[in-house]
């Protein structure tokens, strides 16, 4: 190869080695960008359930007065809400959010359990959360839905048997609202948070054949 060929060699070189750089730079850009979107998103969703637990948490309040057992589930309650705030603040990936939800799990049933006591009824069973809308709380029964049991809230479980829609949980994607099993990666960790305790369980049995 004469003089003027490994010239050209070099330069054929070092501007491939630029592309290739450019196009990792941009490749590693573009990802961080996809995921910054995708946890936005996903804390949209679960700083929602924060708050409608916060909400729950405040109305709960009044039922823990003079009865140490309810005091105690309330500082349970409580303390579930201040973890489940704190995990929010920390996520720094959208999978990790499944904390979150996982902390809200157990918050609800708490509550639950606080909620009977405080009306005289027997305690509640421990169940998963409604399948529509992990938000909606424990469930308590499973209904036939589209060929699946599934859990469902009281008031959805009844919607369902009257032949009516349920109240199905919708998350936005590519600027439209779908229901959150179908919302994609983003909510991946937010929704199986809800139900990591119940991994393998009968009760969800149909619902992992879903795109959860
Ligand atoms: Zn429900």
């Amino acid at each position: 190869m004469d003089y003027l060929g490994v010239v050209l060699l070099v330069a054929v070189v070092a501007i491939a080695f630029v592309v290739i750089a450019r196009s990792s730079v941009g490749q590693g850009r573009r990802a961080r960008a996809e995921q910054a979107r995708q946890l936005a998103l996903a804390t949209r969703a679960a700083e929602a359930d924060v708050n409608g637990f916060g909400d729950e948490v405040s109305r709960l309040a009044v039922l823990a007065d003079d009865d140490p057992a309810a005091a105690d589930l309330y500082d349970l309650v409580t303390a579930l809400h201040s973890r489940a705030l704190e995990s929010l603040r920390e996520a720094r990936q959208p999978d990790e959010l499944c904390q979150v939800t996982e902390i809200l799990e157990e918050g609800r049933w708490a509550a639950a359990r606080l909620a009977a006591r405080a009306a005289g009824e027997p305690m509640p069973s421990r169940r998963p959360p409604c399948f529509f809308n992990p938000g909606h709380g424990p469930s308590t029964r499973n209904v036939t839905w589209e060929h699946r049991s599934v859990p469902a809230c009281a008031a959805d479980a009844a919607r369902v048997e009257a032949g009516a829609d349920p109240y199905i949980r919708t998350v936005e994607r590519d600027d439209m609202r779908v229901p959150y099993w179908e919302g994609g990666p983003a909510y991946a960790g937010w929704a199986r948070g809800y139900y990591s305790s119940w991994r393998g369980n009968r009760l969800v049995a149909d619902i992992a054949l879903t795109k959860v």
